[in-house]
């Protein structure tokens, strides 16, 4: 039983160890996976993302809404900007972005202005998903750039079941506000 509510609760799960010899979607996801540990391990809503170019990681990044007391410090924003300065471009062109939840509008809306090639998100969000799920920001008409979309389907199981822990978790917390 929790002792003290100001003590975040440790994350009962582990990080993952892909084999390096198969970078393919689920490597690359597990990656995100492993940032998404890192933010719970930080009491940060568990959501990763790594943005990759030519097969090599250029960022990295979990959500630190809470630390940072920023409602725009997503993973995907904080990756975003990390590829950037890597690349010395706001143009992420070559890149494919992985992110453990489908994008939000905000996150969304920055992966079309910065032109990525293509997204692959792990769980679907009928709530405030913006590339497939609630709308698709993809679909505007008049818009020049489109991403490639792999929406769901990779690490979906495993991303879903570290959220709706985190969130149940949270519930459970004795003052806990409400999510
Ligand atoms: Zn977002």
């Amino acid at each position: 039983m929790p002792e003290s509510s100001a003590t975040p609760l440790p994350c009962p799960f582990d990080k993952r160890f892909p084999s390096q010899l198969v970078r393919d979607d689920a490597f690359f996801m597990s990656l995100a996976y492993n940032q998404a540990i890192d933010a719970w391990r930080q009491d940060e809503v568990p959501i990763g993302a790594v943005i990759v170019v030519g097969g090599e990681v250029i960022a990295a990044a979990h959500n630190t809404v809470e630390s940072a007391k920023d409602p725009t410090a997503h993973a995907e924003m904080l990756a975003l900007t990390q590829a950037a300065s890597h690349l010395g471009d706001w143009r992420i062109e070559e890149a494919t972005v992985y992110v453990t939840k489908e994008p939000c509008p905000m996150c969304s809306g920055a992966m079309l202005m910065s032109r990525v090639r293509r997204v692959c998100y792990a769980v679907p969000d009928p709530k405030m998903g913006c590339l497939g799920g609630a709308t698709n920001l993809n679909d505007l008409p008049r818009v020049n750039h489109h991403v490639e979309l792999t929406a769901g389907g990779v690490l979906e199981g495993e991303c879903r079941e570290l959220l709706q822990a985190f969130f149940k978790m949270k519930r459970k917390a004795p003052d806990a506000a409400e999510i």
